[in-house]
């Protein structure tokens, strides 16, 4: 996706005021009527509808007449309206190159007025399930466009409490900043995805930071569900910090050992393949279990009591039907990711 944030400098306050206004009004329409949005909007002057032609060019909004007339917001107008409010909060002042492109996400390198460089996430949810998952399950299907939108948001939401969380306890993450509809500004890591390294000083202490922090992710009631070599990132130092949260899941989901299970394997798997470590020697070893236990974790044997930081995260602020929400959106999430891997 091209963000040309250039566009943002010539779009005037009337263009986010309707841009606004059908955010507003697609809380409870699919498709806005341009009369709704006229009377949302409420321009002073009158002259929605060149605003909204105006809009169009841009590509901030799609027009649509399948059904009705009206109008919605594409990814790129929700991108300007986060990016806008950010921008006016003062967290950074422009943007920069693109650093990433994930499975539903676009990372961009941002920066505020003391030079400081951060990482801008949007969460792009929905993007490629059509195209990627051959086999739609139910709840794949009729969804509108409005409910990406919102999945998104609460994707960045969940993403955002989480970071903030896992660092006041210490985890090796990304300093989380600010979060502002589906957009999530955090520090920039110094490194690289683990999946570019081919080499390394130290494999075995590496390979133990890493099973360590999946480890004490466990002990702090959580697993991440989607820990590889994509979303560790690795300095030259050999300092690990890992990232992207919203698909992580409670030690007391159903599927928690397998989904915990999975996210070791990965490692071993890369580990054994990219450096040559092995494993086999007394992973499978029943005779020797204190051993075995040592290179690969076992989920019941880990104490899983300390802090409980899933219930504390969900006590704070995520309203019920937002976390059954969140949930439906991240088990679509963990679900790609498992067909991905296929
Ligand atoms: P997705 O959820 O779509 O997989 P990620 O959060 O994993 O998105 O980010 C995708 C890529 O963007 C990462 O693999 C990494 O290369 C880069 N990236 C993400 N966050 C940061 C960050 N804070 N600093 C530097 N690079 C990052
Ligand atoms: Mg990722």
């Amino acid at each position: 996706m091209k963000l040309d944030v250039n566009v943002l400098r010539y779009l005037s306050k009337d263009d986010f005021r309707v841009l606004t206004a059908v955010e507003m009004g697609m809380r409870n329409h699919e498709i806005v009527p341009a009369e709704l949005i006229e009377r949302i909007a409420s321009l002073r002057h009158g002259g929605t509808y060149k605003v909204l032609k105006n809009l169009l060019k841009h590509k901030l909004l799609h027009h649509d007449s399948s059904k009705y007339d009206g109008f919605r917001l594409t990814y790129l107008g929700y991108d300007f309206l986060a990016i806008k409010t950010l921008v006016n909060r003062g967290v950074f002042s422009s943007v920069g190159r693109q650093i990433g492109v994930g499975k539903e996400s676009d990372i961009f390198e941002v920066a505020n007025e003391d030079g400081t460089i951060m990482a801008m996430k949007l969460h792009r949810l929905g993007r490629t399930s059509f195209r990627a998952v051959k086999s739609k399950r139910d709840y794949l299907k009729h969804r509108s466009s409005f409910s990406w939108l919102y999945l998104s948001r609460l994707a960045a939401l969940k993403e955002f409490a989480f970071m903030k969380a896992l660092q006041e306890h210490g985890f090796p993450v990304p300093n989380a900043v600010d979060c502002n509809r589906h957009c999530v500004i955090m520090s920039l890591v110094q490194g690289y995805p683990f999946v570019q390294v081919k080499q390394l000083q130290n494999p075995e202490t590496v390979f133990e930071k890493i099973i360590g922090i999946v480890v004490r992710f466990a002990e702090h009631g959580l697993i991440h569900c989607d820990f590889n070599e994509f979303n560790i990132m690795i300095d030259d130092d050999e300092n690990i910090t890992i990232i992207d949260f919203p698909q992580m899941v409670s030690v007391s989901h159903r599927n928690a050992e397998m989904y915990f299970d999975r996210d070791v394997e990965c490692i071993i798997k890369f580990f054994s393949k990219r450096f040559n470590l092995s494993f086999e020697a007394n992973a499978d070893d029943s005779d020797s279990d204190a051993e075995s236990d040592a290179v690969k974790p076992r989920f019941s044997s880990i104490k899983k009591a300390s802090g409980f930081l899933d219930k504390e995260l969900y006590a704070s602020g995520f309203s019920r039907k937002e976390q059954d929400d969140i949930e439906k959106a991240v088990s679509l999430r963990r679900y790609m990711v498992l067909m991905m891997k296929k």
